[in-house]
């Protein structure tokens, strides 16, 4: 395909939107679940390389409950406003004798259609908490020391699943 031949195609083909949304939307989401963290190493110790104790907030699955959100580790039960279907129907009934039906999002449950049967203490229920975090990570030797150096430690950002996390990035100062 040539260029004149894109052009008649209109503005949106399918490149164009994976171009403006899918990949933003990915950059978005990976910038979401990484922490990033800015170090201080001295010249020699970047130079050298060199292992740092550093210090960070990251979402981690709430350890009190094992990510059940409950206190006692149970399932969830289903939520008794909805029926578990996570959504309210009202019916209005005017003076008039009319009636007006709405089907809203279950405010007992936040529309997840279950509920914790004793939420957890440490994550409200929520199953995801907030941490200190402490790890040692190891600097790689870096001769180029005048250039900013940014390193990426794979996994050691926020939690995302059972079998993923995001990264934590650290951008090294002199
Ligand atoms: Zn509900
Ligand atoms: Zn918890």
């Amino acid at each position: 395909m040539n260029d004149s031949d894109r052009k008649t195609q209109g503005m949106f083909d399918d490149d164009m939107f994976r171009g403006f949304f899918g990949d933003g939307l990915n950059h978005f989401i990976e910038a979401h679940n990484n922490c990033h963290i800015h170090l201080k190493v001295a010249y020699d110790e970047l130079k050298n390389g060199c292992s740092k104790v550093v210090f960070y907030s990251r979402k981690k699955l709430c350890q009190s409950c094992a990510g059940t959100g409950d206190a006692n580790k149970e399932p969830p039960s289903q939520c008794p406003a909805c029926s578990g279907s996570g959504t309210n129907t009202k019916t209005k009934t005017g003076f008039l004798g009319w009636t007006k039906t709405t089907t809203e999002a279950c405010s007992y449950c936040f529309g997840v259609g279950s509920i914790a049967k004793t939420p957890c203490f440490t994550c409200k229920g929520y199953r995801i908490i907030e941490v200190s975090e402490r790890q040692v990570i190891s600097i790689p030797a870096s001769p180029m020391t005048h250039v900013a150096h940014t390193f990426t430690y794979p996994g050691l950002g926020n939690y995302i699943n059972d079998d993923t996390n995001g990264d934590l990035t650290v951008k090294v100062v002199t």
